[in-house]
């Protein structure tokens, strides 16, 4: 028997639907590269229902109860006395969400001596440290593309509302105003502009894809160049250095994954280099960027918007200055758990999980860490080492 701890988001404040918006959701097998979407043998869920709250459970417990394991699910992961790390003694699998992620620090590793595995139910695996679970052996995996397309999405959609001033003009409307010339003074068009990504992975390529039709100027910065073919249906600009991309780009969006190479890669030096009144996208992750350098680079007006959902630590502290900072678009962490992404989130970790319990291998695109090494995507996209250090501020948030 297992005891598997599952780390996830609370429960809407007024309790789970009775009902949801949709019946359905689009039946969808493959993702864009041909690598299909979750095929565990079974799943104990509805899909289109919320499953990433505490009460969804990600759909795991028939499952898991049907094999004599234990789970534990809660949303108390921050501060000494959490479930977390009461729970954390003899467990041998954590899993939990980047939304609301269980920060698998050195010290909780340390903690935690019957870990074998650690389960992103979502991509990117930062909040762990990856150093720390190869030292001591524990598998690390996430579900690899389930929610890609769902972030490219919310990446199209804030670009295009913080370059035509939707926000501030939607909040006129609904204040009963009128005035036309406050909701237009800092509004355009996207189309001819010059948009650039930092990273052209699963999601990065998918956001050049989607903008595309905007007639926008593509660009893109990677450490592995796209294939020709790519490049030209595309007519793609390939940049070897950020520099490069920011003095040319309107539009700069961040899809990498945060480890050390990447950790703070957006900085008060590195603003410099972008064009006056740039508009900077991160869906990635918080950590890519120094916080307070965002902050000055509004206010001065060296960034014309900031947008994206992602923040260092989540949850993000009352007073975390980018609640309140001009002219930005920040939502909580939600881009890659819409209903759809939950659904095929939930599926992969039930498959990754039979996998792990019937001693089948679990698929390549899914290991980050392995046999004390970095393994499959992560060894691709990552690089070793820890980028969790700060994550204790998270205990600082208290619910609204
Ligand atoms: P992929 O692994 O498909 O893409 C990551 C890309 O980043 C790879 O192309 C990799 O390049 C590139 N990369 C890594 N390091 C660097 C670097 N130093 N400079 C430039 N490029 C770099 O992942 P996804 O596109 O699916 O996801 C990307 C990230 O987005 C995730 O790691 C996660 O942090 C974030 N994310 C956020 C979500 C949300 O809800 N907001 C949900 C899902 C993901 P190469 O392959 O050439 O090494």
């Amino acid at each position: 028997m297992a005891k598997i701890v599952c780390v996830l988001y609370d429960d809407p404040v007024n309790g789970m639907p009775k009902q949801y918006a949709r019946d359905s959701l689009p039946e969808i097998t493959r993702y864009p590269d041909g690598q299909t979407t979750p095929t565990p043998k079974a799943i104990d869920f509805t899909p289109g229902h919320l499953l990433g709250c505490v009460s969804g459970e990600l759909g795991l417990r028939k499952y898991l109860e049907s094999k004599d394991h234990q789970l534990v699910v809660t949303s108390s992961k921050d501060g000494a006395d959490s479930v977390l790390d009461r729970e954390l003694h003899d467990a041998e699998i954590v899993i939990s969400q980047p939304f609301w992620p269980a920060y698998m620090t050195a010290e909780r590793i340390a903690k935690a001596p019957k870990l074998k595995m650690i389960v992103t139910a979502g991509i990117g695996s930062d909040h762990t440290d990856l150093q720390a679970a190869m030292d001591r052996g524990i598998t690390v995996t996430e579900v690899t593309y389930c929610n890609s397309n769902s972030v490219a999405e919310h990446v199209v959609m804030t670009t295009l509302a913080l370059v035509r001033n939707y926000i501030p003009s939607h909040n006129i409307a609904n204040e009963g105003g009128w005035n036309i010339a406050d909701c237009v003074e800092r509004s355009y068009d996207v189309e001819g502009m010059h948009v650039g990504t930092v990273a052209a992975g699963r999601i990065g390529l998918r956001v050049l894809r989607l903008l595309k039709p905007f007639d926008m100027k593509l660009h893109y910065l990677d450490r592995h160049r796209l294939p020709e073919s790519v490049e030209r249906e595309l007519n793609l600009t390939y940049h070897t250095s950020l520099e490069s991309l920011t003095r040319v780009c309107d539009v700069v969006t961040l899809n990498c994954p945060l480890h050390p190479e990447t950790e703070h890669m957006i900085n008060a030096a590195t603003l410099k280099n972008f064009k006056r009144g740039a508009y900077l996208i991160n869906t990635a992750r918080g950590k890519l960027c120094d916080r307070d350098a965002i902050v000055d680079a509004l206010k001065s007006g060296q960034l014309a918007g900031y947008g994206g959902d992602v923040w260092f630590p989540q949850p993000a502290p009352a007073d975390h200055p980018w609640r309140t900072m001009p002219h930005q678009g920040m939502t909580p962490h939600i881009s890659g758990t819409s209903l759809s992404a939950q659904a095929r989130y939930a599926a992969g970790t039930r498959e990754i999980l039979e996998c792990y319990f019937e001693g089948r291998p679990i698929r390549d695109e899914y290991l980050i860490v392995q046999g004390g090494k970095l393994a499959g995507v992560g060894a691709h996209s990552y690089s070793a080492g820890n980028a969790t250090k700060g994550s204790e501020e998270a205990a600082r948030y208290k619910r609204a």
